[in-house]
Order: C-alpha cells, then sequence, then structure tokens
C-alpha cells in the first residue's frame, strides 16, 4: 500500500520533487500537492517575459494535467494549507477538509516584502511575484504609463524591462549606490546601469522611498532628500520574505526560513522543507537551481537512497533582452584571492574571474556570458585551474583546447 505524501505548495521545487520522485520510486507513494495558486505549476522565472509579451501565459506552464494524472498525483490547486498537526499528521485546508499523511514536504516559496512606508496600501502599488501580480500590473500599467519600480535588484530590473518594452515610462529607485550589488561588483553595476538607462529607463540610486503618496490612488512616489516622482503605478520588488507561518504554526524549528538539515528535514523526522521556504546552514536560497538540487536530493531520500544536500553555488543571470550579465560564487574576491580581469569597452564586454588557492571561486561577467555555466562547473568542481590559468578568461574552448 502507497505511503501517503502530502506538498504543500505548487510551484518550482514541488515539481521537480514529483518529477524525480516519480523516477525513482513510481507507485511507493500516494502524493497530493496542495497549491494556493488556482492553475497549474508555471516556470515563476519567465514572469518577466511574460509582462515583457515575450511568451505566453500557456508557454510557462511547468507540466500538463495529463503529465500529473499520469503519475497519479492527487492535484489540489486553489486551494490553501492553513494549518498542520504534527501530532496526528493531518494538513488542514482552507475549505476545512484535512489531508493525512505519513510524509510531508513544505515547498511553500516566499512572498514580498512590502515596504514599511505610508502608502503602500493604495491602489496601484503592487508586488511581482506570481502571474496574478502580472496580470494586475498589465491592467495598470496602460501604454505612457508612469512607472516606478522600487527595488534594483534582479526583479526590479527584470519587472522595469518588461514594463519598458510594454511601453510604460520606467523609473528605477534603489536604496544602494549600485544596481544588484549583490550579485554584481562596481564595475559590472555601473556597465549594467548604462545599458538600462540606453533602454529607456531612468536609474535613480542612493535613494530611499520614504512614503507613496495619493488620495484615491497612487500618485507618487517620495524619496528621502530628492524629488517627489509621479507614478500612476509602483512596483516594489524590495526583497522576498519565505512562508514559513505553517511550519511556525506546527512548532517546527524556523529562523528565517524552515530550519532544515543535509537530509532537507525539519525539526521533525517525517517533514521536510525545499526551495525558498527552507533555511540549510542558515542560508534561505532566492534562485530555483539550488531549490532543484534540494528536489533532488529529498527524492533520493524519500525513495530510500542515501543522498545529502551539501549547500549550492550562487549563479544569476539577469534576464533582461540585449543585456547579458552573470555572476556566481565569491564574485567580489575576498582578501587572499586573486582576480583576472578581461575588458574591452569598445565591444562592451567585462569578465572578473577570483582564484583561490589555484580554484576558480567566482566569476561575474558582462556582455559575453556564454560560458557562465561553465564556470559555475568548474566552481562547483572545486578543482585546480592553473593548468588552464592562461586562458581560462577567453573562455572555454580556446582554454580546454590549450590545456589539453
Ligand atoms: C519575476 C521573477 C523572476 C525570477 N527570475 C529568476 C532567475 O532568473 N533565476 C532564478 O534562479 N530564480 C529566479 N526567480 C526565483 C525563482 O522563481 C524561485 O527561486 C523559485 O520559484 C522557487 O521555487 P519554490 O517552489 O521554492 O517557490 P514558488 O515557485 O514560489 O512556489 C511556492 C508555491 O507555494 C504556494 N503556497 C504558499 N503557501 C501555501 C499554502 N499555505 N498552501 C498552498 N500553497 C501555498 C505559493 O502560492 C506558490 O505557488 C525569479 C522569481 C520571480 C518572481
Amino acid at each position: 500500500m502507497s505511503e501517503p505524501l502530502v506538498i504543500i505548495g505548487n510551484g518550482m521545487a514541488a515539481v521537480h520533487l514529483v518529477d524525480e520522485l516519480a523516477k525513482r520510486a513510481l507507485g511507493r507513494y500516494a502524493i497530493a500537492v496542495v497549491g494556493e495558486e488556482p492553475r497549474l505549476a508555471y516556470n515563476r522565472v519567465l514572469l518577466s517575459a511574460v509582462l515583457a509579451r515575450e511568451v505566453s501565459r500557456s508557454d510557462i506552464e511547468l507540466r500538463s494535467a495529463r503529465w500529473w494524472d499520469e503519475r497519479g498525483v492527487t492535484l489540489l490547486y486553489g486551494r490553501t494549507a492553513t494549518a498542520i498537526d504534527p501530532t496526528i499528521r493531518r494538513v488542514k485546508l482552507a475549505d476545512g477538509a484535512t489531508l493525512p499523511y505519513s510524509r510531508l514536504v513544505l515547498a511553500t516559496g516566499s512572498r514580498p516584502i512590502r515596504l514599511g512606508v505610508s502608502g503602500v496600501e493604495l491602489p496601484g502599488v503592487m508586488t511581482f511575484r506570481d502571474l496574478a501580480d502580472v496580470a494586475a500590473i498589465e491592467v495598470a500599467a496602460q501604454r505612457r504609463a508612469r512607472v516606478v519600480v522600487i527595488g534594483g535588484g534582479l526583479l526590479g530590473l527584470e519587472a522595469a524591462h518588461g514594463l519598458a518594452k510594454a511601453g510604460a515610462q520606467v523609473t528605477v529607485v534603489h536604496l544602494m549606490d549600485r544596481l544588484m550589488e549583490r550579485q554584481l561588483d562596481c564595475h559590472t553595476a555601473g556597465m549594467l546601469k548604462k545599458a538600462v538607462e540606453a533602454r529607456g529607463i531612468a536609474v535613480l540610486l542612493d535613494s530611499e522611498t520614504v512614503a507613496i503618496i495619493g488620495k484615491r490612488r497612487v500618485q507618487a512616489v517620495a524619496l528621502k532628500n530628492g524629488p517627489q516622482i509621479a507614478a500612476d503605478l509602483v512596483v516594489v520588488a524590495a526583497g522576498i520574505r519565505p512562508n514559513i507561518e505553517l511550519a511556525h504554526g506546527a512548532d517546527l524549528n524556523v529562523d528565517r526560513g524552515i530550519v532544515v538539515d543535509d537530509s532537507l528535514r525539519t525539526s521533525r523526522p517525517d517533514i521536510f522543507a525545499i526551495g525558498e521556504c527552507a533555511e540549510h546552514r542558515g542560508v534561505c536560497y532566492g534562485l530555483v537551481e539550488p531549490a532543484y538540487e534540494q528536489a533532488r536530493v529529498l527524492a533520493a531520500h524519500l525513495a530510500g537512497e542515501t543522498a545529502h544536500y551539501p549547500g549550492s553555488v550562487l549563479a544569476t543571470n539577469l534576464k533582461v533582452s540585449g543585456v547579458n550579465v552573470f555572476s556566481a560564487g565569491d564574485f567580489i574576491g575576498a582578501p587572499g584571492t586573486e582576480q583576472l580581469v578581461f575588458s574591452d569597452a569598445g565591444l562592451g564586454i567585462y569578465k572578473k574571474l577570483v582564484i583561490a588557492k589555484g580554484c576558480l571561486v567566482g566569476a561575474v561577467l558582462f556582455g559575453d556570458t556564454a560560458d557562465g555555466l561553465w564556470y559555475v562547473d568548474l566552481i562547483r568542481g572545486g578543482g585546480s585551474v592553473e593548468p588552464m590559468r592562461d586562458d581560462i578568461i577567453f573562455g572555454r574552448a580556446l582554454a580546454e583546447r590549450k590545456a589539453a
């Protein structure tokens, strides 16, 4: 008889977990997936492409209804889990239904941080996390609408790009002194700013939003020591916070995220967490590749294999068409590391590789990002790159040929 396995969250981590589990232990578990969003799981990473009208909603669906059906999964989408009772091993849903489990996986993702300033509740102030947000933004951002995006990180820039492509007049307001400061060094961030501005998007750095102003709906954004910027729409992209409330209510160990060990197990042996809601060795990842790596390890574990998750190398790729930016690992360069730099202002190419004790530990690329994933593999592999040191900055083709 199959054991009941309940997965809460119908996002990217959950899909990958079901996929991996079906390959390894089809039939061992009777799987039920509970998802709050009223649709099949989709590729959240491509939301900015939907906003920019580069792809349609159906293009980003991760798996068809038939795919779920063929794997025997009970898919409960449009349903919200409201509580877990670990003593009787049941999940309660908002409509009063309860689901029994022998194993439970939390894959509840994150939600956008709401700014702590006045006016955030005004109509016309939005976030950018799911397809419902995209639909709301599309309605609000009529052609030539004046849009202020608060936050110059990856999400903010992708939202800004999507909106500008759809015909809006966009200003990005960023608190820090450079764009994407968590992923880019100063030089690359400077190149990115120029490239973004060249696409008709205004960028204000060192700018703190102190209030959102409006009577019946948003009219402007007020900056500390700065002007008010007129706005018909404000998109807040100021970071994310893991969804930990269910875990908290069930007395699981939570910190910023739901604390898990190297088996993705929470403080209860029959409850696991993966994806953006999980905190592993003090880190909550906000990217999809770590969620997939965690899903693979958990699937192996649930299938009875020995598997451990050691943590992930962070790698980021900005998806703004025509602006290629990539970074991975220690891209700044901790004290004691060496840096290899290639810069060609004419071609708009900049590459920096960080090497520690003969191994590649970080990379930041602008303009030509074709070798980004190869650099990530080298960082993950942890082997010496000394044999290809003279050529590694010029990319895989040359470096591997000459090292052979
Ligand atoms: C616009 C955008 C662009 C991005 N670009 C990139 C990128 O380029 N590269 C990258 O690596 N990452 C990117 N990300 C991040 C990436 O999408 C996430 O890391 C990934 O989706 C995490 O997967 P997850 O399954 O943990 O969470 P999610 O995909 O968020 O899934 C969680 C699901 O759980 C549901 N849920 C939450 N609570 C409950 C509940 N109580 N009951 C039922 N369901 C619940 C939520 O509604 C949601 O559908 C981007 C994100 C956004 C928004």
